[in-house]
């Protein structure tokens, strides 16, 4: 039975200067009072944004990330390119390489202008999701829209990937309670044995587009991904599912192995990183390898 450490605070909050230390207590901690999820396969999610800007430029990129990810044996590597290229990719993903969208809308059926149901995604081969990514929050993505679209994507066996991460940190470890209200929030709805089919995406909004030097330090994503499973284990209790979590914020090839390996996390999650096809596929083989 997965037992969690209690060194985190019940209301997630962590008081300044004993904050590295209670980090690293959770750590030392892990190994006797937490498993995590056991999950052969690395999973590498490109989410190419809103590029490349031409067809052609597209349909070269997805070819060499398709080859490159046939490959390896070891990764499961997603490609989420903006809606009007996914019909062109439809159908084409493998047992290795998958094909997954940037958004989605809550409902299959509405009057909704300019959105895309989940139904629709399903039947273009999509397999994987991303929810309320930090750049969507940004536009007016709310907590709320993020629970529904998760339910949505569940009922239509997509596989969702939940994007969350606090925007600034502060000395006195309140972002541990902003990221746990947000948790609770855009999963509210689900159940326990729902998790099993989900990934969270842990995605601090300031290590994000930026270089490898600028991510965050493999020990404090392995902090977070802890508090993540313990605020989902504390909401939905022993029997429930745990999901895989991934790490996101300007992840390059040089820093992609340290982070799978040290941080704890079942995948990444891959921005800007994602675009440069040769140095996609490096990072590919560095997850491969670890
Ligand atoms: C992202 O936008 O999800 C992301 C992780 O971007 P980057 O890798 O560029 O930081």
């Amino acid at each position: 039975m997965t037992k969690f450490c209690s060194t985190i605070p019940e209301d997630g909050r962590i008081g300044g200067e004993h904050q590295t230390l209670a980090a690293v207590f959770v750590i030392k901690s892990a190994g006797f009072c937490y498993n995590f999820p056991v999950n052969k396969k690395k999973l590498i999610v490109a989410n190419w944004k809103m590029n490349p800007g031409s067809v052609s430029e597209a349909r070269a990129l997805f070819g060499k990330t398709k080859r490159a990810g046939g490959r390896l044996e070891k990764v499961e590597t997603v490609i989420c390119p903006p809606f009007p290229y996914l019909g062109m990719f439809a159908r084409t993903g493998t047992a290795r390489v998958f094909l997954g969208a940037q958004d989605v809308f809550w409902a299959n059926s509405a009057r909704a202008t300019g959105e895309v149901s989940p139904e629709m995604l399903k039947h273009l081969g999509v397999i994987y999701c991303i929810i309320g990514h930090s750049e969507r929050r940004a536009l007016g993505e709310t907590d709320d829209s993020v629970s529904k679209k998760l339910r949505a994507v569940l009922a239509e066996r997509l596989i969702p990937i939940v994007c969350v991460g606090e925007k600034e940190r502060d000395t006195d470890g309140r972002y541990f309670e902003t990221l746990k209200s947000q948790i609770l929030a855009s999963f509210s709805g689900v159940t326990g044995a729902q998790l099993r089919g989900v990934c969270v995406a842990y995605e601090p909004l300031w290590a994000i587009g930026k270089s490898a030097k600028d991510a965050m330090e493999p020990r404090g994503i392995h902090e977070m991904a802890i508090f993540i499973h313990k605020v989902l284990f504390d909401q939905f209790g022993e029997g429930a599912e745990r999901p895989r979590i991934l790490y996101g914020g300007s992840v390059e090839e040089k820093n992609a192995g340290s982070i799978l390996v040290e941080g704890g996390v079942s995948g990444l999650l891959v921005g800007h990183a994602s675009l440069d096809g040769e140095g996609f596929a490096k990072m590919l083989r560095v997850a491969n390898a670890v």
